[in-house]
């Protein structure tokens, strides 16, 4: 019920605070840009470099439909659809207008994505039941706990990104290496049911030795790479080179990196909770109508204040009552308020947009 409040309210507010920043760069624009040509500028470059790796790949391992097929709609599709989104700047049609509504509603509004996938998971758990389980994700949307921490993971997003690209940089330079001077080394575990002992083998080209890197430094590997390779006795030919190699890849992914990683998260984490607790301590403490604060209210109950004598919502009641009336029917004071308070606060606007700049 209240995921439906929120998509009753939320999205008349969103198509309304759109159909305002289109008036506001109306004004702003002059006519001459309604549109923003350099928005298509990196579509070019994206879908070129997506056709060159999908045409290597098919040169190098064969053609592989599925693989291009998700680069296309993972990478492809919704880049093209960002671009359009960000080239209307002002629509100039119905179409346009709904393109760009529904597109803000998918991206800006979670409730919105989260049901669709709802729908999704629900409809394909009557065809595979363990589908069904992933329905139990839904305690995120409904604990603000659980958001906070999501949240932290999510925000700081790029920089995650950025520090992710990294370790595959690295994970693709140590494996060249690898390969190259210590391809005997570089072991892949299997488990030989007859014998029941762990046996290897090593992995034998650069893109092999890479996933098998990235999969058991993914799956716990956390920066150790002695445990994948052939132990070393000192005195051995490579014994100085493999101190090197493995020390290293320890201090570089699992001390730097990964604590780089959790930094990242624990910061946004940090910052989210402290302005979590400062906006509850502001809510408690300060009239959000009047500004009063709790110490120098002195002659009652601060909380009847702020709940009774200005609870806030009296004031939006007002308002909207005096914005449903006939202006003509105002009493005194009903007049006075409407002149006072209806006008007093910018909405979306500024004075710089009615009055010249010559008169500041
Ligand atoms: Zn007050």
């Amino acid at each position: 019920m209240h995921q439906y409040y929120i998509a009753l309210t939320e999205v008349p507010i969103l198509i309304q605070e759109f159909d305002l920043s289109v008036e506001a760069n109306k004004v702003l624009l002059q006519g001459d840009k309604y549109s923003d040509s350099g928005a298509f500028t990196f579509w070019g470059v994206t879908l070129f470099f997506n056709l060159g790796f999908c045409g290597m790949h098919a040169v190098n391992y064969g053609v592989a439909w599925n693989l291009y097929g998700a680069t296309v709609l993972g990478i492809n599709l919704p880049w093209t659809l960002l671009c359009i989104r960000n080239y209307i700047i002002v629509p100039t049609n119905n179409a346009q207008r709904t393109f760009c509504i529904v597109f803000d509603c998918a991206v800006t509004k979670s409730f919105f994505r989260n049901h669709l996938l709802l729908q999704f998971v629900s409809t394909q758990g009557f065809i595979q039941s363990e589908y069904f389980t992933l329905m139990l994700l839904d305690i995120v949307s409904n604990s603000s706990v659980l958001l906070l921490i999501i949240k932290s993971i999510t925000s700081p997003g790029a920089s995650l990104g950025m520090v992710l690209y990294l370790f595959i940089c690295t994970l693709v330079i140590w494996a060249s290496f690898g390969v190259e001077h210590f391809n005997d080394m570089l072991l892949v575990p299997f488990w030989d049911e007859e014998i029941q002992k762990v046996n290897s083998e090593s992995c034998s080209t650069t893109v092999s030795c890479f996933w098998f890197m990235f999969y058991s430094q993914m799956a716990g590997g956390g920066g150790d790479l002695k445990g994948e390779m052939r132990v070393v006795s000192p005195g051995g030919g490579q014994y100085l080179a493999r101190m090197a190699y493995d020390s290293i890849f320890f201090v570089w992914v699992g001390i730097i990196l990964m604590n780089i990683i959790t930094g990242l998260m624990l910061d946004t984490f940090g910052a989210m909770r402290e302005n979590e607790a400062r906006r509850k301590d502001i809510r408690s403490s300060e009239c959000f109508m009047c500004g009063l604060l709790r110490s120098e209210y002195t002659i009652g109950s601060f909380e009847d204040h702020q709940h009774v004598e200005h609870d806030p919502w009296l004031y939006v009641h007002f308002v909207a009552y005096l914005l449903a009336k006939d202006p003509s029917k105002d009493t005194g004071v009903e007049s006075f308020v409407r002149a006072q308070v209806l006008r007093i606060v910018p909405s979306h606007t500024s004075i710089i947009f009615h009055v010249p700049i010559d008169d500041f």
